[in-house]
């Protein structure tokens, strides 16, 4: 069927098929094909679609009231979500403040961490620090903060001045052979304080970095160690600490925050994605209470809001999210799908030739292709491997979230694989053996 309608496509000339209903992990088109969701889109269908519960919600809540301006109102929605937010979060995080994206969320949490600073006596610190080949968001003040060449040079001259990156936490990379995991985790860590001390603590805002590294690096989990030693320079340095769990975040990984896996807590919690689980935009900075306190016994306002702010459409909808994940133990088949698809993909593909390395964590994983295992020669960026990947498993009926990362200045290929996490044992089966059918298509050719 011709599809020509008005929609200003990413890339000029590819139309896309139109999709046109979801069951669980499948999405059937309107030509009739289905597709296995192994990636949940961009990681956001964490519950599978047409969940009755959450459509049950959503439609009751619109019914009773879609909309109403945080100017006047706080509703029930929003108010039983953001306790549920905060019971469940790490230690000493205490209030939420809602936005439709993790963009938004991204914005808000520097913008938050800003303020604090003026509200404290710290008007000087401005500087946000990041990491290389990281990904925040699109919007400018989110885009600033990534440190993926690639998406930022279109943007060159309009982005944040006081923004400057770090090397990533990446093992597989960036650890030297003979260095143990301690050290390199530490020399990493290390990376942050140089940083500080090169700009001035006194001129510091924050550091913020994704607790598993998602699209840009494929699934790279910290170093054992690393985030502690992370939270211990912020805090000498009186420099916040924005963990950007948009991706990796609400159960994802195994647990519902990527961070309690390092035994840390941040002052900025971001999450998005799979807090509304894709059947509402929606994102969440959950920030400590020592931040919250700072406005109210300081100007009295965060000067700064949006339109759409505790929409309780969308609040509803995420709370029944949220619920079913904890009523049905979501992430307990996070934890052990997770490892058979680690298994699988391990069995089918762990010694072949151009797949350098399958890592992640529960059902966040990546594999990253290489032209040689030995030396991690990434290909060349104009064969564009990923995008072959992506699309043979498209023609195999498998979604996979495929990316061009940056591997220190060059491009490089990885896959990410993150269904949702209703994923049965059988359907696990079917994305590796797809999968694998997929990148033995691709390297048949040379
Ligand atoms: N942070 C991370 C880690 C992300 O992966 C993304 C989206 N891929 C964002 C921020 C931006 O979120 P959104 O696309 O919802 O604006």
């Amino acid at each position: 069927m011709m599809n020509d309608s008005h929609i200003f496509h990413r890339t000029a000339g590819v139309v896309p098929p139109r999709a046109s209903h979801g069951e669980g992990v499948w999405i059937t088109a309107t030509d009739g094909r289905r597709y296995l969701d192994a990636c949940g889109g961009a990681a956001v269908s964490c519950l599978g679609h047409g969940d009755p519960a959450v459509v049950r919600a959503l439609s009751d809540q619109a019914a009773q009231l879609a909309y109403a301006h945080t100017s006047f109102f706080t509703t029930e929605a929003a108010e039983d979500l953001a306790n549920l937010l905060v019971r469940n979060a790490p230690e000493g995080l205490g209030r939420v403040y809602f936005l439709c994206d993790g963009s938004e969320a991204i914005e808000t949490a520097i913008k938050m961490a800003h303020q604090y600073h003026r509200e404290t006596g710290g008007a000087a610190r401005r500087h946000v620090i990041a990491r290389q080949q990281s990904y925040h968001g699109n919007t400018l003040g989110a885009l600033s903060a990534g440190g993926n060449a690639w998406r930022r040079t279109t943007y060159d001259g309009l982005l944040l001045p006081a923004t400057s990156h770090i090397a990533p936490c990446w093992a597989y990379r960036h650890q030297t052979p003979g260095e143990s995991d301690s050290d390199y985790a530490a020399r990493a860590a290390g990376s942050l304080e140089t940083e500080i001390l090169r700009l001035g603590p006194e001129n510091v805002s924050c550091f913020i970095a994704e607790t598993v590294v998602g699209a840009t690096l494929g699934c790279v989990p910290p170093s054992p160690g690393y985030f502690r030693q992370i939270r211990d320079i912020c805090d000498r340095y009186g420099v916040l600490l924005i963990l950007d769990e948009v991706m990796c975040g609400m159960g994802r990984t195994g647990t519902l925050h990527a961070c309690e896996q390092e035994g840390i807590s941040p002052d900025i919690l971001v999450v998005a994605k799979g807090l509304g689980a894709g059947y509402v935009p929606l994102g969440a900075v959950i920030c400590s209470d020592r931040i919250h306190d700072a406005f109210v016994d300081g100007s009295g306002s965060f000067t700064h809001g949006h339109t759409f702010v505790g929409h309780p459409v969308a609040c509803a909808a995420a709370l029944a999210v949220q619920r079913e994940i904890a009523s049905r133990d979501l992430l307990n088949n996070v934890r052990l799908r997770g490892a058979e698809l680690h298994g699988a993909l391990g069995a089918r593909l762990a010694v072949h030739p151009h797949v350098g390395d399958i890592r992640g964590r529960g059902l966040f994983l990546a594999l990253e292709f290489v032209a040689d295992r030995q030396d991690k020669t990434p290909f060349a960026p104009e064969r564009h491997v990923h995008r072959a990947l992506r699309d043979a498993a498209f023609r195999k009926g498998l979604l996979i979230y495929a990316m061009a990362g940056t591997i220190d200045g060059r491009r490089g290929d990885h896959i990410l694989l993150a269904p949702p996490y209703t994923v049965t044992t059988q359907e696990v089966q079917q994305v590796a053996d797809r999968l694998a059918d997929a990148v033995t298509e691709v390297f048949a050719t040379p």
